[in-house]
């Protein structure tokens, strides 16, 4: 069943994941008051960007449209699972990824964006609707649609990229494509297993 997790069920998720990332001695009740404590995106401030913190990650922030797109623990909650399985799947030597998901700057958006880039087959397209970008290493573009889940978004996908960078690949724009190194079917399936998991999630 799909359903959308109310926050004690996100917080209860959101502890637990900052606990295995952290290995610091922080009790259940001191990371609660943290993320209880963090600013959130206000909602009377409609119509206008917000620039929000992540918990968990000691400086990944993100620009939200507005409040429906995506709550801070949401996000971080996909993150923590996102690294847990890249690190049982892919490693993460000296945590190089981890470094980066600390310092991402993730960018919400609804506009239309078309631009050449290659599909997951490696196929070049000179001009397609692009559903995300990894713009720098530190910086990521994700389209909003309509479901409003962050499983239905290219999150997890411009996420690999970052994974792929962290292993001294050019982040591999070509995915399963020969043009470019890093990106292997095993990298796809990890997406649609996540996707998956986050969707039957409610995230
Ligand atoms: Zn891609």
């Amino acid at each position: 069943m799909d359903i959308i997790p109310n926050i004690c069920l996100k917080i209860f998720y959101l502890t637990i994941t900052i606990l295995l990332l952290s290995c610091q001695t922080l009790t259940f009740t001191q990371i609660n008051s943290h993320i209880n404590d963090m600013p959130r995106c206000n909602p009377q401030l409609s119509g206008t960007s917000q620039l929000v913190q992540i918990p968990g990650y000691s400086h990944a922030w993100h620009i939200v449209p507005d409040c429906a797109y995506f709550s801070i623990e949401s996000v971080s909650i996909v993150m923590s699972y996102f690294y847990l399985r890249w690190v049982t799947e892919f490693t993460d030597p000296d945590r190089r990824l981890l470094k980066i998901l600390n310092d991402l700057m993730i960018q919400w958006g609804h506009e239309k964006k078309m631009m050449p880039g290659y599909t997951v087959n490696g196929d070049r397209v000179e001009s397609s609707r692009v559903l995300g970008l990894v713009i720098t290493p530190g910086v990521i573009w994700i389209n909003i649609n309509e479901k409003n889940k962050i499983c239905k978004t290219s999150f997890i996908h411009e996420l690999v990229h970052l994974g792929l960078i962290s292993q001294g690949f050019k982040g591999d724009p070509d995915h399963e494509g020969t043009r470019y190194l890093g990106w292997t079917p095993a990298h796809t399936r990890f997406i649609n297993d996540l996707n998956t998991l986050m969707c039957g999630m409610g995230f």
